[in-house]
């Protein structure tokens, strides 16, 4: 690492210790009464009871030790832990609080203020504050970099932007004396930088200490200002450049490690010299041993934290942030997180490694030696406790679901997977190792290793920014054997993601992984990679990266909330999508409170015009919003929305249509993950091949395809079917009425009115299609049979099914229904004679279709029942099915009841969705 040039260290390093006292010049006043009374004005913002600010009286329950031997995993980078002494006489211990503030946190003038108000409010007699830059403000300090580098001059107004922003905080914070000290400081700085960055622009290149010496100094400001602002306040204060104490020595994977030693003996030598009570200390930044100024690398604030606790062997770190405390998964991508209430060492550090960044993975290791306690909370509401770490987290009964394997969910993105594969790599030592000592080479790290027993490839994840070098390393160092086909590929996979489950009680509960990847494959996640530490706290899995969030929410609710979301699509909004539709209003909110089921509909289309939501459609509005802000309907933009949203992990489309169109993208959305529901026959009773291969699609993959409602409506026919033939029963037979018209006709046709007028009866009642001949052609009646005979493993077509039509024959060509009607009467005769021939035989006349399973046919006909005979007995428009089986073979199994109508239809469709919500995962 080259050193900084003499004239710019030397002169920028001197100036920030120089520039405030050194000597205790603070006021040492102990806070003033008239002070009290405006702190306790202030408390009553956060009041009633936030809860208390620094020591948690539960401690003493844990039995906090002094100092513990914890045994820490390989994967964590070496710390000179070991080093520390505890004999340094330090004023440390108990006394002392630590308090850290991360940018948002300090990202105003007026939360500047609230944290002060933090500061002051916590009564422990000692206290040191980390604080990071103001929010954004050390990305903006690599920006300048980055700018002067490439040689674009906008550097230079970039740099003033971060001069107004600090000097515009500051006008607003300080006054007098400490507004002129700190802008004078403040210019100072920028004129250096503004050198510094001259010099970086027309190298145009950059060392990492001139970087590390640049984007530290976001960290000098907001310390300086938050010490004013206490001191402002009476208090005993001094502000802490921890460039002077923290020493650390960089390590080669781009790291730093902290000299505990050297460190304690520089704080000890610092605290002699500046005897406060209250120290604001910079986070991020610290020197080498040769004063090197340097950082703890991004987001390395709650490092900073961690590593003074220790130090001070403090009795609580407080790590103060923008959320309520560690969730089980980011909030800002499951909305349904909780906040953990406690977390061991091993588990915090596991969600943070793995992408939780709401903790720097390394704060662990620093304060675990000395069992102290991290708690996470948030500046923006102080009235909830956060999350504690601590050792000993599973033991505190706080209400917490403890009986959960799984504590949280992390994922880390813009990874790439990198395979190396191969016959040759089985059984030859040292391909291992000649891997990643090429990987090591490049400087890039690895986050995760998978190899399977078989030693026929070796796959690890990479950061995307590093797998070019990476592959290009592994290309050059196996030319050879990829030449001589030892090893067949080394292959990038982009565009991937991390998602981890971490969890102590993983460790001895059995089924975990099987419920997380269940839970993975009924949201139709494919999964890349998977690794399991033999730790067993973690379970992680390397999926595409637009699988990420789908993948986490779905895991999430299988774990955590037993929530089964799933996003919907309606197509077909006549009657029966617009009655589902109502019900799905009415059910909703009970669905989601009583069965944890939530179902969001994010899109309705009919034919011409169709309504998109991101987020679901308000229910009780969807007419209305249809019209008013409907779109030129397009099926597959309809597809893509709904099931292209990376947030719901299960998408369902409802075709309500009774149209073939619509039924042939059926197979495309199994195809791509998509459930299909749907009361539309046409699919199952088109071509025989397409169908089989629908249903074996739907068989292979774990989506599902539900029909309940083509036969019978809402009644159980299809479901208890397939309970027959799944629990090993063999379908004899089954026969039945299953055209509520032509049930409704038959069951009047009773000799005291013709045919005809029994027919217009019906029309006029409603019950029959606006063409009557669509109901009496049988067709309907016939596809219903297929549908039924397919089901029972019946290889036929529909052609196969010869129909005995009711439409007289020179009446099927008859242009309108009104002709047809108006003609009808004259020939009420012969239906008129097989009616009479039946009575006389004591029978009557039912309209039933037939699946005869033995002679593999079906068949709908008009046929004649003894008047005992159920179908007999039937009434109004209900429909009736027989089920013979060798088990149900004396007495059929009979399912009847309404077998037609809006309402029951759209029943059936309903409990399609709840059945496709109860395999995907929905509690019983
Ligand atoms: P700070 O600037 O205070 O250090 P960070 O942005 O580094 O804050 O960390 C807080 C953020 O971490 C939260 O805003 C949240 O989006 C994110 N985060 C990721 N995973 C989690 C999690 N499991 N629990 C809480 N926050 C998380
Ligand atoms: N300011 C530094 C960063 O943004 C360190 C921190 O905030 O933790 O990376
Ligand atoms: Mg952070």
């Amino acid at each position: 690492m080259a050193a900084l040039p003499a004239t710019i260290s030397a002169s920028s390093r001197f100036l920030y210790s120089s520039s405030l006292p050194h000597d205790g010049a603070a006021p040492k006043r102990r806070i003033s009464a008239s002070h009290r009374h405006s702190l306790s004005q202030c408390r009553s913002l956060f009041l009633p009871k936030p809860f208390p600010l620094s020591r948690l009286n539960t401690f003493s329950q844990w039995g906090r030790k002094k100092s513990l031997n914890i045994c820490v995993q390989a994967s964590v980078a070496d710390i000179s832990v070991e080093k520390s002494t505890n004999n340094i006489p330090l004023p440390e211990g108990d006394i002392w609080a630590v308090h850290k503030f991360g940018g948002t946190c300090v990202g105003t003038s007026q939360r500047i203020k609230n944290v002060s108000d933090i500061v002051i409010s916590d009564d422990s007699e000692r206290k040191l504050v980390v604080v990071s830059a103001m929010s954004k403000v050390t990305d903006m300090m690599y920006d300048l970099i980055n700018k002067a580098q490439s040689r674009d001059g906008s550097y230079i107004s970039a740099l003033d932007t971060i001069l107004e922003k600090h000097q515009s905080t500051a006008v607003d914070l300080l006054d007098g004396d400490d507004l002129a000290t700190f802008l004078s400081q403040l210019h100072h700085d920028i004129s250096n930088l503004k050198a510094m960055l001259r010099a970086i622009f027309i190298a145009g290149h950059v060392t990492e200490s001139f970087s590390d010496f640049v984007v530290g100094h976001g960290e000098l400001w907001s310390a300086q200002m938050l010490s004013y602002v206490v001191r402002k306040n009476g208090l005993d204060c001094i502000w802490m450049d921890t460039r002077d104490v923290l020493i650390v020595n960089p390590t080669s994977s781009n790291q730093v490690d902290p000299d505990f030693l050297e460190s304690e003996r520089r704080l000890h030598k610092w605290l002699s010299q500046n005897p406060s009570k209250i120290i604001i200390a910079t986070g991020f930044i610290a020197s080498t041993p040769q004063n090197i100024p340097t950082t703890l690398k991004r987001d390395g604030s709650d490092f900073s934290a961690a590593i003074m606790g220790a130090l001070f062997r403090a009795c609580q770190v407080t790590i103060w942030t923008d959320v309520d405390g560690v969730y089980s998964a980011d909030p800002q991508k499951v909305k349904e997180a909780v906040i953990l209430r406690t977390l061991s060492y091993q588990e915090a550090w596991e969600m943070s490694y793995f992408g939780a960044n709401v903790l720097h993975p390394r704060t662990i290791i620093p304060v675990m030696r000395y069992d102290i306690p991290i708690v996470i909370r948030n500046i923006f509401n102080l009235y909830v406790p956060g999350t504690t770490i601590c050792g000993h987290a599973s033991v505190i009964k706080d209400g917490q679901r403890l009986d959960s394997p799984v504590k949280g969910f992390a994922t880390i993105d813009n990874l790439a997977l990198v395979n190396v594969e191969g016959t040759g790599m089985a059984g030859v030592p040292g391909t291992a190792s000649a891997i990643f000592g090429a990987v090591k080479d490049v400087g890039a790290n690895v986050i995760m290793i998978s190899q399977a027993s078989s030693e026929h490839s070796v796959c690890f994840a990479v950061p995307e920014k590093e797998v070019k070098a990476v592959a290009e390393a592994l290309q050059s160092r196996f030319c050879q054997a990829l030449d001589a086909g030892r090893l067949s590929q080394v292959a990038v996979i982009p565009n991937c993601s991390i998602l981890a489950a971490v969890g102590q009680k993983m460790a001895s509960t059995s089924g975990v992984s099987a419920t997380f990847f269940n839970a993975l494959a009924k949201a139709n996640i494919n999964i890349c990679a998977i690794a399991q530490g033999c730790s067993e706290y973690n379970i992680t899995v390397v999926v595409k990266r637009e699988d990420c969030i789908k993948a986490l929410r779905a895991v999430h609710s299988r774990f955590y909330l037993s929530r089964t979301t799933i996003a919907m699509g309606i197509v077909g909004p006549g009657l029966i999508g617009a009655t589902l539709l109502d019900q799905l209003r009415d059910q909703a909110a009970a669905l989601k409170e009583e069965f944890n089921i939530d179902l969001h509909v994010m899109g309705i289309t009919g034919s011409r015009t169709m309504l998109l939501s991101e987020v679901g459609i308000d229910l009780s509005r969807w007419r209305e919003l249809l019209e008013q802000q409907g779109q030129v309907a397009d099926l597959e933009k309809f597809t893509q929305h709904v099931h292209g949203n990376h947030f719901i992990p299960n998408t369902v489309l409802v075709d309500c249509t009774a149209d073939s169109n619509v039924a042939s993208c059926y197979h495309d959305w199994l195809r791509k993950g998509i459930n299909v529901i749907t009361p539309n026959k046409k699919a199952n009773t088109g071509p025989l091949d397409k169908y089989l291969k629908l249903r074996a699609l739907q068989r292979q993959s774990y989506t599902h395809y539900f029909y309940e409602a083509t036969v019978g409506a809402g009644l159980p026919i299809i479901s208890t079917l397939r309970g027959l033939l799944e629990t090993g029963d063999r379908i004899l037979r089954i026969e039945g009425i299953f055209s509520g018209t032509l049930s409704y006709i038959f069951n009047n046709f009773s000799g005291t009115r013709a045919f005809s007028e029994v027919v217009a009866e019906a029309k006029e009642a409603g019950y029959t299609e606006p063409d009557p001949r669509d109901d009496l052609s049988g067709t309907d009646v016939a596809r219903k049979v297929i549908i039924l005979a397919r089901e029972s493993g019946l290889k036929l077509e529909l052609s196969d099914i010869p129909v005995q039509s009711l439409v007289p024959k020179p009446l099927r060509a008859t242009s309108s229904a009104e002709d047809f009607m108006k003609q009808l009467p004259q020939f009420d005769k012969d239906l008129a004679t097989e009616r009479q021939d039946a009575e006389e035989s004591g029978e009557v006349l039912r309209y039933v279709g037939v699946v005869d399973a033995i002679n593999q046919k079906g068949l709908v006909e008009l046929q004649r029942y003894g008047k005992s005979h159920p179908f007999a007995q039937l009434s109004g428009s209900d429909n009736i099915i027989a089920f013979t089986t060798t088990r149900y073979k004396e007495q059929p199994l009979i399912v009847r009841g309404p077998g037609a109508g809006a309402q029951v239809t759209a029943g059936g469709v309903f409990s399609d969705i709840l059945r496709l919500a109860s395999y995907l995962g929905a509690p019983s």
